[in-house]
């Protein structure tokens, strides 16, 4: 059977069979269809989220006024006896969240496995197929703890045979290319040692599959690796074999000219975080500039302890908001801007072509956001981007409703929030 979306102020009709958008634009009745009336309302791909550390979520409202390194180092060993109902908790809270603002495919980076319980993967992943949106499910991990020279304390790091098979196991369980997608993420060059960015490098590599990192979000983080390797953070990864098109990095804030260049020609990919980097101070990521240079960029929520909105809708305007900043210009970084990064930048970040355009023979993943309050605007788009946060009415992966009438189809949002509050204030100082 046929669902045609009818009526949406952009882009008119969307016709979906077998999962897949069959047409856009004007589409004739047949007899059948089954049709969501979305009259007044605008249509769009879902959006994707690049980047997420979805256990978060348990610890928002902490260290409002600390830069990345004193925030991690407070956070860590709170993060550290988080048990695995805990991540689970939190992981349909904020897929929820997300999902409720518009969002159909989310990566999340998980790399705090404690105690090597590496059943938290199994929590995550079993809570994106309950809130049904796609998961790109990021294997992380940190082996380089304090007494070896790393940031982390060493009860919260793994050792790095105990990764790399736990790593494996986790793509035989989980990795399914279309609803999960397991990529190998070692977290920072100041939590990880070389050894781990190579093996988990060749093993990514083996199997077919993206690799993901935290790179030159703050300049602690560039004389850090400075000091201890004599090297900037890309070189120190190029030298890692990471410079290449199956890898993307969360913020990639702080680049010379040259090494926007050389990530823009091998095609490395950014998940660009604007909330959470406006959070903790870090500077602005050069977007424009990599985009340019030829380099995906996506949008990414980051997780709710440095982005406590947890939302993707509106880092639609942060990111737009941020861009013009930097250029200290008004002309560069339209609406549509915006939305390409929120749709086909991430797709392409996390290396596909199924998802994030709104064209026939695309996965059915469409979001209806509401425009009653958008009728005064003459370019909705504009609209959407500049305008109030808004929650999607409707959410469609491979067409079949996720949110409906701006409700959760698969899971008791408020229980959710419930739950998650309980488990969280057991963990207050
Ligand atoms: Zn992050």
């Amino acid at each position: 059977m046929r669902t045609v979306l009818r009526g949406a102020r952009w882009p008119g009709d969307v016709a979906v069979r077998d999962g897949e958008i069959e047409a856009v634009g004007s589409v004739p009745e047949e007899p059948g269809d089954e049709v969501i009336r979305c009259d007044g309302d605008l249509v769009t791909a879902g959006l994707i989220n690049t980047h997420h550390h979805l256990f978060q979520w348990m610890t928002r409202g902490r260290c409002a006024g600390c830069d990345l390194f004193g925030w991690l180092v407070e956070l860590y060993p709170v993060w550290g006896r988080l048990d695995v109902e805990d991540v689970r908790a939190a992981a349909l809270v904020g897929l929820g969240e997300l999902a409720l603002t518009g969002c159909t495919t989310a990566a999340d980076h998980h790399y705090l496995v404690p105690r090597g319980d590496d059943s938290v993967f199994d929590a995550i992943a079993h809570a994106a197929r309950t809130i049904g949106i796609r998961l790109h499910l990021a294997r992380g991990s940190m082996d380089l703890g304090e007494s070896r020279g790393g940031l982390p304390p060493d009860h919260v790091v793994e050792d790095v045979d105990a990764i790399l098979a736990s790593t494996e196991s986790v793509i035989e369980r989980h990795h399914d290319g279309e609803r999960v997608v397991v990529t190998v993420a070692p977290c920072s060059p100041f939590s990880v040692s070389p050894e781990l960015m190579r093996e988990s490098a060749a093993l990514a590599r083996r199997h077919g599959l993206r690799l993901h990192t935290h790179l030159a979000e703050t300049l602690d983080e560039e004389r850090d690796t400075l000091e201890r390797f004599g090297r900037r953070p890309v070189d120190l990864l190029d030298d890692l074999g990471w410079i290449a098109g199956d890898v993307w990095m969360a913020h990639g804030i702080h680049f010379d000219d040259a090494e926007v260049a050389r990530l823009g020609s091998a095609g490395t990919g950014v998940a660009h975080c604007p909330s959470s980097n406006a959070r903790l101070g870090v500077g602005m990521c050069r977007v424009v500039d990599l985009e340019a240079a030829g380099s995906p960029v996506g949008l990414g929520v980051d997780g709710a302890a440095s982005n406590e909105v947890g939302g993707l809708q509106p880092e639609l305007r942060q990111s737009l908001y941020t861009a013009r900043q930097r250029a200290m210009r008004a002309d560069v970084f339209m609406p549509p801007d915006a939305l390409r990064l929120a749709t086909e930048g991430g797709a392409r970040c996390l290396g596909r072509d199924d998802i994030g355009r709104l064209e026939p023979g695309c996965r059915a993943d469409l979001v209806v956001w509401p425009g009653a309050d958008l009728a005064d605007v003459p370019d909705p788009l504009a609209g959407l981007v500049l305008g109030p946060d808004r929650r999607a009415r409707h959410v469609l992966v491979e067409g079949a409703h996720v949110v409906r009438d701006g409700e959760l189809v698969g899971a008791d949002r408020r229980g959710l929030r419930r739950e998650l509050a309980e488990r969280a204030r057991r963990l207050w100082p």
